[in-house]
């Protein structure tokens, strides 16, 4: 079968790296931004949710190339703070922040807090766009909860300061094995593997757990 083509909306090679290897036995080809001479192509990360902006960054890399696009969008949403920071969450802290800066403002906000109260949750976005500009998203979630000063050296953002459901350390001291078993990024690449093999095959997708579909004319 002639291997479909799948552009990833970004430049990271890490991301690249774990899609080729949970995409390796579907008979399409995993490329990055670079690979179709888009590596200086961006758009505006300016939605109020994290579908809106997966899809604007998917829709956008989609209008230049004639292939299968996927772009994600992902986020911490705290239940104390109305869900905060959420969508802004790479810059909580300002545009000239940093993850350090985030993590400080994070327990700010959360000062007095007790721990019954520090559930949160991260979500992860995924959009892809066909080769026919049909929008698919999925959405995949890690429950948990933010403790009271950062613990770990793993990982990146507010790993050192959110404890998974299920689990007495961070993301950060759990290390990457079992964070990208049971991360909110790994739920919504499952959902992305479900949806890739029904699309491959021409089957009708449908909402499966925590997964989500929907359907953009
Ligand atoms: P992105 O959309 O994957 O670039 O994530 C946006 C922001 O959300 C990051 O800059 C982090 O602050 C936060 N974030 C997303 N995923 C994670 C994670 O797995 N661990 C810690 N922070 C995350």
């Amino acid at each position: 079968m002639a291997h479909r083509k799948l552009v990833l909306s970004t430049n990271n090679k890490h991301k690249v790296e774990e899609i080729k290897n949970i995409l390796k036995d579907f008979p399409i080809e995993v490329l990055s931004k670079k690979d179709v001479g888009m590596a200086d192509f961006d758009v505006e990360e300016d939605g109020d949710t994290l579908e809106k902006n997966s899809i604007k960054k998917a829709k956008a890399l989609a209008e230049k190339v004639d292939y299968m696009v996927m772009a994600d969008d992902s986020g911490l949403f705290v239940d104390a703070l109305d869900e905060a920071p959420g969508v802004y969450s790479s810059r909580y802290a300002g545009e000239e922040g940093n993850d350090e800066k985030n993590n400080i403002k994070l327990l700010k906000e959360l000062k007095g807090v007790s721990l019954e109260n520090r559930s949160a949750s991260f979500f992860s976005v995924i959009a892809i766009v066909t080769e026919e500009k049909e929008v698919f998203t999925v959405k995949g979630q890690c429950k948990g909860h933010i403790i009271f000063e950062p613990k770990g050296d793993n990982g990146f953002g507010y790993d050192p300061l959110f404890v998974p459901l299920g689990y007495d350390k961070t993301f950060a001291e759990l290390g990457n094995d079992i964070k990208n078993n049971i991360s909110h990024r790994a739920r919504a690449l499952e959902g992305i593997q479900d949806l890739l093999s029904k699309l491959i095959k021409g089957e009708q997708y449908e909402n499966s757990g925590n997964q989500r579909y929907t359907w953009y004319e």
